[in-house]
């Protein structure tokens, strides 16, 4: 396995069918080619991820966007805003050798991360690649944590500025008649909303069938049972816990206070894979009040508490 700091080296990697991590500015993404499906499904293997949940494909810039999704042209410039960044959009597929896990749609999104937009140029497919963390685990944000994790298992790391982001993408639908708001991100539903004014949130719980088919599963969550807390009082210090928010005991065997949602955001993840190599039992977690960043904070926080509780 290579350890590279040049996106032509890794772009040779992808153009010959191998699995490369790099990173993004929101999480790291573990890619290969979305025209080699053998390649793509190594990528399931290596994460343990169910094979129905569709990877994002990542390109180089917003024009080439309608050579692979259907997309009106006025309604994608309206986007222009937020593309390159962490919004992905789901458009009907165009290119059927495209791998999509099956379905008629892929999900597109075009990074705002200079080294991973170089890499990305150099390629004429886009890269299929879901957030490098094994499935139902945190995504990982340091290079440290990718090449302590993934070492070995995969053909190159391409190493760069670490997510600056620390989220997963907004992902939006805009495959149906109206657009639908899935997955909370740094790119808030009031952002969109002047730009997309029939945008509705995906309200279904997680028993129905979502439209976006990850949103079923486990995620983001450490070893550790994660507990939200309001204020301080409600931590019950012990021997083996770790705490984030804007207040803390300074008691916990990792403290972390932060001073914005921005910064909270950033941390998070690395936060719960630090706490898991020091073995932590519990991670309490504050809850963001308010703010723009709150929906995607929450989010991952209640999916993190849910699947430990
Ligand atoms: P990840 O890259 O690991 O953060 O996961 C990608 C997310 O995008 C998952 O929740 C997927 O279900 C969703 N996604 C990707 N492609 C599609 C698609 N064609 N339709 C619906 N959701 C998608
Ligand atoms: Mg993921």
């Amino acid at each position: 396995m290579r350890i590279s700091d040049d996106p032509h080296e890794a772009a040779a990697y992808l153009k010959a069918g191998k699995i490369v991590i790099f990173p993004t500015e929101t999480v790291y993404g573990i890619g290969a080619s979305a025209l080699d499906h053998t390649a793509c499904r190594k990528i399931y293997a290596i994460k343990g991820r169910p094979s129905d949940n569709p990877l994002i494909l990542h390109i180089g810039s917003r024009e080439a966007i309608p050579s692979f999704g259907e997309i009106d042209k006025k309604e994608l410039l309206s986007l222009a805003p937020f593309i390159p960044g962490p919004l992905t959009l789901i458009l009907k597929k165009k290119v059927a050798e495209l791998f999509s896990a099956q379905l008629k749609t892929v999900g597109l999104r075009v990074p705002a991360h200079e080294l991973c937009l170089e890499m990305l140029k150099q390629v004429p497919f886009p890269i299929a690649a879901p957030s490098a963390n094994l499935s139902g685990r945190p995504s990982l944000t340091r290079i440290e944590d990718v090449i302590d994790i993934f070492g070995g298992k995969v053909d190159l790391i391409l190493k760069g500025e670490d997510p600056i982001l620390g989220l997963e993408s907004t992902v939006i639908d805009l495959s149906e008649d109206l657009p639908l708001y899935l997955r909370a991100g740094m790119v808030g539903f009031d952002d969109l909303l002047p730009f997309l004014p029939n945008l509705k949130r995906w309200k279904g719980d997680e028993k129905e069938s979502p439209p976006s088919p990850g949103m079923k599963y486990r995620h983001y969550a450490p070893h550790a049972k994660v507990i939200i807390y309001q204020t301080i009082d409600e931590i019950m210090p012990n021997d083996s816990f770790a705490e984030i928010g804007f207040e803390t005991t300074k008691k916990g065997l990792l403290s972390k206070e932060v001073l914005t949602l921005t910064e909270y955001a950033r941390e998070l993840y690395a936060f719960f894979t630090l706490s898991d190599k020091r073995g932590i039992k519990e991670i309490y977690c504050q809850e963001p009040r308010e703010g723009a960043l709150r929906d995607a904070l929450l989010e991952r926080l209640q999916k993190a508490s849910r699947a430990s509780s």
